[in-house]
């Protein structure tokens, strides 16, 4: 027992004597608000390999039939409905410590926010659910608009500027990242003091380059996932587990 907590013991001293945490925070942090992540075992396309092409930007703007689903996944998604859970919790704890440099998420669900973490610390490296946006002229959306357009009826919404082609406004693969917003990501890493790397395989590139470039510039590094990732051996502690109980744990005042 003692040794199986030693670790987190370790991590919450670290926390504690940090200035400057960066957390960087992948899907896995949503599952136990109710929204599948893509790879984990329960993972949307760990059980669907087809729907990877639903995200890739070529096939979306090639194909109608493909938007046409991507709609109805959007209407339908369970992320309008999920409510903030006991990891997203231990963030905003962290940053009523005054602890939090910057938060980094790979997470389109805008919990980090709703939890109440300050949008002003959230870098969202893949945008957002809750805008849409046109791929023509770059007009944005409140995407409850959208949906409301698409809940009438309309099973492919054009842009009611320029008819051009809507989407979510977030990062589909094969679409380049905004350059502030990576650059932006990759300058808070480079100044943390200790790097949470929370609920990502970090195989999602340049997102998962927060990982060493924390790393290369002195931070110390620690990995909470339930299975191994792509980056484990820049880890200073690998925590193994769920993260709904190993992130409150570390980051609870020890004092
Ligand atoms: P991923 O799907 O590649 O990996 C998630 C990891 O979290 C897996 O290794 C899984 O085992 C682990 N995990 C899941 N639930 C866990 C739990 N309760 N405790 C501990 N570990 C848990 O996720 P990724 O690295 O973020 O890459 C997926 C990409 O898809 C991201 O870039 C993101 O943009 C997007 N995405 C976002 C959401 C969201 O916004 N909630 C959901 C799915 C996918």
């Amino acid at each position: 027992m003692t040794t199986d907590n030693q670790p987190i013991d370790r991590v919450r001293a670290w926390v504690d004597e940090s200035r400057r945490i960066v957390v960087l925070t992948g899907a896995g942090i949503s599952t136990d608000s109710g929204i599948p992540d893509f790879r984990g075992p329960q993972g949307v396309w760990t059980r669907n390999p087809a729907a990877e092409r639903l995200a890739t930007i070529d096939n979306y703007l090639a194909d109608p039939e493909i938007r046409r689903t991507a709609w109805q996944n959007r209407l339908h998604s369970p992320a309008w409905h999920a409510r903030p859970n006991r990891g997203h919790e231990a963030i905003v704890a962290l940053e009523r410590r005054g602890l939090l440099h910057a938060l980094v998420t790979q997470n389109i669900d805008e919990l980090h926010q709703i939890a109440g973490n300050s949008p002003e610390l959230v870098i969202e490296v893949h945008g957002t659910i809750r805008r849409a946006m046109c791929w023509s002229c770059g007009r944005r959306y409140p995407m409850h608009e959208i949906l409301e357009r698409v809940r009438a009826g309309e099973d492919d919404p054009a842009c009611s500027d320029c008819g051009g082609i809507l989407k979510s406004d977030t990062i589909s693969f094969g679409q380049a990242l905004v350059p502030q917003v990576i650059d932006r990501a990759m300058r808070v890493a480079a100044q943390a003091d200790l790097l949470l790397a929370v609920g990502s395989t970090l195989q999602v590139f340049p997102a998962a380059n927060v990982v060493p470039v924390a790393k290369e510039a002195g931070a110390r590094v620690v990995i909470i996932n339930a299975e191994a990732t792509g980056m484990d051996d820049l880890a200073d502690v690998l925590l193994t587990g769920a993260i709904g109980e190993l992130l409150p744990a570390i980051v609870s005042d020890a004092t």
